[in-house]
């Protein structure tokens, strides 16, 4: 439409490296409608020298980022927070055209994704540490905190706003620059942000962009170089094991926010109805792909039939396509290959014994689109329960004591969240105390908050982004002691 179109000549098509805009004449990347398939716009292709020109960018930048006063910084980030709201129509609609996911859910996005820029400009300000005598009586012990120094950031494309937010705030805040990696999927909100940090007064060098179609080729030698002091990064677990052995070499801080394999837990006193409806929200939210997504439904036997019929209800009830589209309720899948995975999990899950009650295939026609799937009489071993789905699959085995609940929901090497839905308060607060992850739901299917911790343990990563954690991420503490 013409409204699509003049937002996204609007979109800068260059890096962004020491506040100069670069397109020329390099290789550019097309990025996709993945509702159509068709490319909307090509855009600059990093190369791993620009990569290096972005770190020294940042360097140069850094000394001066950490001397401005955190008053200044915040003042900052909080215009870039209002400009995120005058400017959310655009933003929604331009992360729905490149990723897909409903407009509602963009705007949604918008909301939780500035929520980083507002919670950071307040915390910019209360950076602090700690003054006293040491136990000897011999002298004063000072703990004060410093920026890191320059980061590389590297983010996904499932949440193309909130997962560069999430990272980019705090740095500031904390007073570090960065040099950001977005998705070859989904660059062009992280370039059309990187706009309104300039507008909003982010000084040259401090943040930079350098979308690139070869991540590995142009990440390796930023992360090789003794310059940079930490790496944040959101994505797979196998890419999160490479490149923690990258950051090895140069003993750098790093935050890794990686895969999740949540399970979904409904006993039988829960209420089935806000059971069914966090369901829906944790399952078929950013179409299943999102790392805090229900991956295992585990049902007590004695709700498993009625807990799926209601929630088959419900699936069958969502509207499948663009996300443009009045009454859209799910989006396309981000690429081809998702589209083969989901196929893949369902026929497996199938072949061990499993239903299909809806959904379950692919439909003709143009764009990335799965229909949204409920699978019942999942049987343990299924590829399912151990890979993360990341699409609108919902798949359900049952359960009879808590003891093979807990047993169920850990059964996994990752560990990012766990939702749990019982009207007995007392078992609640055992399944938070059991269920080894970093995040848990109680009666709820949706958790993120800027002003919240979020972080798995096991191998869903290291470190913890939002909240008051968020911030010391991109700090390191500094002690000095001064004799009486
Ligand atoms: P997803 O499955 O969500 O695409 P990935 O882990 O493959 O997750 O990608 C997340 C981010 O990591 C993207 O920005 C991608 O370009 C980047 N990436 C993938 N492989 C590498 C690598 N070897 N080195 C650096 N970045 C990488």
């Amino acid at each position: 439409t013409a409204r699509e179109s003049e937002l996204l000549a609007r979109v800068p098509d260059g890096l962004y490296i020491g506040g100069v805009w670069e397109a020329g004449s390099r290789e550019r990347i097309g990025v996709q409608d993945p509702a159509t398939g068709r490319v909307i716009k090509r855009i600059a292709n990093a190369t791993p020298e620009d990569g290096i020109r972005a770190l020294d960018a940042a360097a140069a930048a850094a000394d001066g980022w950490a001397a401005t006063a955190p008053r200044v910084r915040a003042e900052i980030l909080r215009r870039a927070f209002d400009l995120l709201q005058e400017r959310r129509e655009d933003f929604a609609l331009l992360m729905t055209l490149e990723m897909g996911k409903p407009l509602a859910e963009a705007n949604g996005e918008v909301t939780y994704g500035g929520e980083f820029l507002r919670w950071f400009s307040e915390e910019a300000v209360r950076i602090s540490g700690r003054y006293g005598q040491n136990p000897e009586g011999t002298g004063t012990m000072v703990v004060s905190q410093r920026p890191v120094g320059p980061c590389y950031l590297i983010t996904p494309w499932n949440f193309p706003l909130a997962m560069a937010t999430r990272k980019i705030a705090p740095a500031l805040a904390a007073g570090c620059t960065v040099v950001v990696k977005p998705a070859e999927l989904t660059p062009l909100t992280t370039l059309f942000f990187a706009q309104l940090l300039e507008d909003a007064g982010v000084p040259a060098g401090v943040v930079n962009v350098i979308p690139t179609s070869t991540a590995r080729a142009v990440s390796e030698p930023i992360i090789a170089d003794p310059r940079l002091r930490k790496l944040s990064f959101t994505g797979s677990t196998p890419v999160g094991r490479t490149l923690l052995a990258q950051a090895g070499q140069n003993v750098l801080r790093t935050s890794m926010e990686l895969g999740g394999n949540a399970p979904f837990v409904v006993f039988e006193d829960a209420d089935l109805d806000k059971a069914v409806e966090g369901a829906m929200l944790a399952k078929f939210r950013n179409i299943g792909q999102a790392c805090t997504a229900a991956n295992r439904f585990i049902v007590h036997e004695s709700v498993a039939d009625e807990f799926a019929r209601r929630v088959t209800e419900k699936v069958q009830a969502l509207r499948l396509g663009r996300g443009t589209d009045d009454g859209v309720t799910i989006g396309p899948l981000i690429d081809d290959r998702a589209v083969a995975s989901m196929t893949a999990l369902v026929e497996d899950a199938v072949a061990r014994g499993a239903r299909v009650l809806t959904g379950g295939t692919a439909p003709e026609g143009d764009g990335y689109f799965f229909e949204p799937t409920v699978v019942v009489d999942v049987q343990p071993g299924s590829d399912i329960l151990r890979e993360e789905i990341f699409g609108p699959v919902l798949a359900i085995s049952t359960f009879s004591t808590e003891d093979e609940a807990v047993a169920a929901a850990n059964g996994t090497e990752y560990g990012l969240v766990g939702y749990v839905f019982t009207r007995d308060l007392a078992r609640g607060q055992r399944m938070i105390d059991r269920v080894d992850t970093g995040m848990m739901g109680l009666n709820t299917g949706l958790v993120s908050n800027a002003a919240a911790p979020f972080g798995g343990v096991k191998q869903s990563g290291l470190g913890r982004e939002g909240g008051l954690e968020g911030i010391h991420e991109y700090l390191s503490t500094k002690y000095t002691l001064i004799p009486a």
